[in-house]
């Protein structure tokens, strides 16, 4: 007789906290999804019987495997890679490869399980995964990133495929590692496939798949606004980080009449009160994707503050954009932007903001999207990308332009069905909303599929 009775959240992060010890960011990712969609199954019990949220935060597979390479003084170097597959029920398993120092099972297996609901969300027929190693980009030479990429796809080409497992990129791996990989897996597979997305322009990549991110988290918060007649035109947006999605932040808050005033990176942040420019952008496109500098440089090129070993969130402004990583908004960091006036966030980061921060946003009823559903911009073009490699063809951008407006719009309006709050019928919990509409999704597939 299968299960009547729906776990308590306690009960449910019982057995989670016992099944993965030393995984907090994991933990947290499905504590936050949990309080959502439990309170869903209660009332839908087919979600129940079947046990989906248990069978989805075990991933389906999780990889380890040490990866070796040759520094520039001759140096043999060992690094442990990853890919974390967690859920293949509407489609191949898709997410990025992060190379960062602060990598480890429980910050990929948090994305993975993220990447799931957040594939779901664009309505593109796309699973869940995320990769990567514990490698520090900071200061290594071209030729030591070839070595370290060839080394990584060496082992990973085994367990991915353009119908099995397409990865990109993500923190510290761009278009130039990307190329790497795809090189070297070509080579050993003899085979030209759409294996990666966020490929060069020249061998299969998309249009606008460097900029999707950056412009989807802008284009959410366009949504949320405009659902209460406001607008982002004219207002101070604060934006962390100063990478490819923090650049395409900023170039649509601009192009939209905002006016973006700091970025940020693992040394401190900028505060540029008049404002982050068109030409002052195209310098840090330079700093940060040619010469790999620090943010410190901005401070000193235009006159703007620098401020060291902090993050921009006692900035006045209104509209916030978090782009850098994981946690970078504390409770405290969420009590002063509260005060300082913030009316609405959209995290073009994963999980940027801690359960004690999505907690206030909450309680102060300021629209938040949450990264699964405001950054899914990026994956989403990944998904037209791999379209556009099956068939062999290449869209042309305005259509691209297009269809990442639509999709971003649709995942608004997904949010909004699925976020209504009783009782308060102006405000869209917006957490809720993308938790129960990428939960419902796959859980109905995987229902179809029966128990495997
Ligand atoms: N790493 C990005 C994300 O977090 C993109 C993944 C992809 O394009 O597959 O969604």
């Amino acid at each position: 007789m299968a299960r009547d009775k729906v776990p308590t959240l306690d009960e449910f992060v019982d057995g989670l906290d016992k099944r993965n010890p030393g995984q907090p960011e994991f933990i947290q990712a499905v504590k936050e999804v949990a309080e959502n969609v439990l309170e869903y199954v209660n009332d839908h019990p087919k979600y129940n019987e079947h046990q989906i949220l248990e069978r989805m935060a075990e991933p389906d597979r999780a990889l380890s495997f040490r990866v070796c390479w040759q520094d520039d003084e001759g140096n043999i170097r060992v690094n442990r890679g990853y890919r974390i597959q967690n859920n293949n029920a509407i489609g191949p398993y898709k997410g990025g490869i992060r190379f960062h120092p602060s990598v480890n099972q429980s910050v990929l297996k948090f994305l993975a399980f993220e990447q799931t609901f957040k594939n779901a969300l664009t309505g593109l027929p796309m699973g869940g995964a995320k990769g990567g190693a514990n490698l520090d980009p900071k200061g290594k030479s071209d030729a030591e990133i070839m070595r370290f990429c060839q080394s990584f796809i060496t082992e990973l080409y085994r367990h991915v495929g353009e119908d099995v497992d397409i990865p990109a990129g993500d923190i510290g791996v761009g278009g130039r590692e990307i190329g790497y990989m795809f090189g070297q897996y070509k080579r050993i597979t003899n085979r030209y496939v759409g294996v990666l997305t966020g490929k060069g322009l020249e061998f299969g990549g998309s249009p606008i798949r460097v900029e999707a991110t950056g412009y989807g988290a802008v284009y959410f918060m366009e949504d949320m606004l405009k659902r209460v007649n406001e607008q982002i035109d004219g207002r101070i947006c604060v934006i962390s980080g100063s990478g490819n999605v923090a650049q395409h932040a900023v170039e649509k808050v601009l192009a939209l009449g905002g006016k973006p005033v700091s970025l940020s990176d693992s040394s401190g942040f900028i505060y540029d009160k008049s404002g982050i420019t068109t030409e002052k952008l195209a310098f840090v496109k330079e700093l940060k994707n040619k010469r790999r500098g620090r943010i410190e440089e901005y401070a000193k090129e235009f006159g703007a503050e620098f401020h060291a070993g902090q993050r921009p969130w006692a900035i006045a402004g209104e509209l916030a954009f978090p782009c850098a990583t994981q946690n970078e908004i504390s409770g405290e960091d969420a009590k002063i932007m509260l005060k300082n006036g913030i009316i609405a966030v959209a995290e073009g980061a994963n999980m940027p903001s801690t359960l004690d921060a999505v907690r206030l946003f909450h309680e102060a009823r300021i629209k938040f999207a949450p990264g699964k559903a405001a950054n899914a911009g990026g994956v989403a073009v990944s998904g037209l990308e791999m379209s556009q490699n099956s068939a062999r063809i290449t869209w042309k951008e305005p259509e691209l332009q297009r269809l990442l407006r639509d999709i971003m719009q649709e995942i608004h309006d997904r949010c909004q069905r699925y976020g209504g709050v009783a009782g308060d019928k102006n405000y869209i919990d917006y957490v809720k909303g993308a938790n129960v509409a990428g939960f419902v999704k796959v859980a109905d597939a995987m229902i179809a599929q029966g128990v495997v």
